[in-house]
């Protein structure tokens, strides 16, 4: 018998999560039938969208049930096996959830080679957020040499790849993030060409010295103020993607709404949402570029990885306080 530490949702959060909104739990896990294989989780990714998950309203996705296993993307490793495509020592993605171990039937899951990248890469710029970036950038932003790529939460998961791709593509790149030394980052690591420190700087001044021919494309993390300041700014045919709004993700009241959004008729501009899973198919092209471009250095990876799956409900929150400096990724350890 194997028992799996688990993080379960005991009560939906009104709000930001507490203490009352998870319960942790040992569970005794059944023996495998056949088709099944039980996998040691060693890394569960930690994304704003698990907030999202906790709320009961139609969205992309089912919303996590009251006594479930968390939702999280993880990478572990396959120990028992009586599935016919996977063996022992195999490594696998899949949505496993916030638990030690997983007994799975291979549903949604795919291997990956410990060989080829780090372990934690398959949970960030070669999984799902590395995936939003490299879709939601090229797809929906079709960003052109020579334009102006501006990207909120640029030194997170998503937004660190996004500069970057549109840096590669030959874009003028700038980056909004919180505090001095993340925007440092942005500009000596990643090579942004500017960067803004929303909260030391009002964002408004500082878009018309770093965008001086005005903003084409809008990657936007984060929504709120961020959003209604860059709307401000953006040129005839911007492209706002609009991939997430963590600003607005643990109000109390309702969601804050551009109140500049009829820049978008004088512009004839374009804002659209984008879901990652609409691109599944196409995964193996992204990853192919992505890995192409770490190899050649292009491109940095920047993880945040936090040891112990009991601290869990905290370090989840430090997406939410701008603690995590890049990709945040939990380690279950032993
Ligand atoms: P992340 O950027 O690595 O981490 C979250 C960051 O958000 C924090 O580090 C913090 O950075 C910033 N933040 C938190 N609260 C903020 C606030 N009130 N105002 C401004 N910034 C705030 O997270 P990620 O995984 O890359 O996700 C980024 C966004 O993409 C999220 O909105 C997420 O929901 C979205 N997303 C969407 C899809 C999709 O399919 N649409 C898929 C994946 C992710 P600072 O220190 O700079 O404040």
């Amino acid at each position: 018998m194997t028992t799996s530490q688990q993080w379960c949702l005991k009560a939906r959060p009104f709000g930001e999560p507490t203490n009352d909104t998870w319960e942790f739990k040992q569970t005794e896990l059944p023996e495998l039938k056949e088709g099944q294989i039980l996998i040691k989780v060693e890394y569960i990714s930690l994304d704003p969208a698990m907030r999202g998950w906790l709320n009961d309203a139609k969205s992309y996705i089912e919303p996590v049930q009251i006594g479930e296993v968390m939702r999280a993307g993880t990478v572990g490793k396959v120990i028992k096996s009586q599935h016919k495509s996977f063996s022992e020592g195999d490594y696998v993605a899949g949505y496993n959830g916030v638990q030690s171990y997983a007994v799975s039937d291979g549903t949604g899951l795919h291997k990956v080679d410990p060989s080829l990248a780090p372990l934690p890469y398959y949970l960030g710029v070669l999984g799902m957020p590395g995936m939003t970036g490299y879709f939601g950038l090229l797809k929906t932003g079709e960003p052109k040499a020579g334009e102006t790529v501006v990207v909120s939460g640029a030194a997170g998961a998503v937004g660190g790849l996004v500069g970057q791709i549109a840096r590669i593509k030959g874009c003028r790149v700038v980056g909004i993030a919180g505090g001095k030394e993340k925007c440092k980052f942005l500009i000596d690591e990643l090579g942004f060409d500017a960067a803004i420190d929303y909260k030391n700087e009002s964002v408004k001044d500082a878009l018309k010295q770093t965008c001086p021919k005005g903003v084409d494309v809008f990657f936007d993390n984060v929504g709120g103020d961020i959003l209604d300041d860059v709307l401000t700014q953006i040129n005839v045919k911007a492209r706002i993607v609009i991939c997430g709004a963590i600003s607005q993700y643990n109000n109390t009241t309702p969601v804050k709404g551009p109140s500049n959004y009829l820049s978008l008729l004088v512009n004839r501009a374009r804002m659209e949402g984008i879901v990652v899973f609409d691109n599944i198919k196409e995964y193996p092209v992204a990853m192919k570029d992505i890995a192409t471009w770490i190899k050649s250095g292009e491109l940095k990876v920047k993880d945040h990885v936090v040891e112990g799956l009991e601290t869990f409900p905290e370090t989840l929150m430090m997406l939410f306080k701008g603690e995590n400096f890049g990709k945040l990724i939990l380690k279950v350890g032993e």
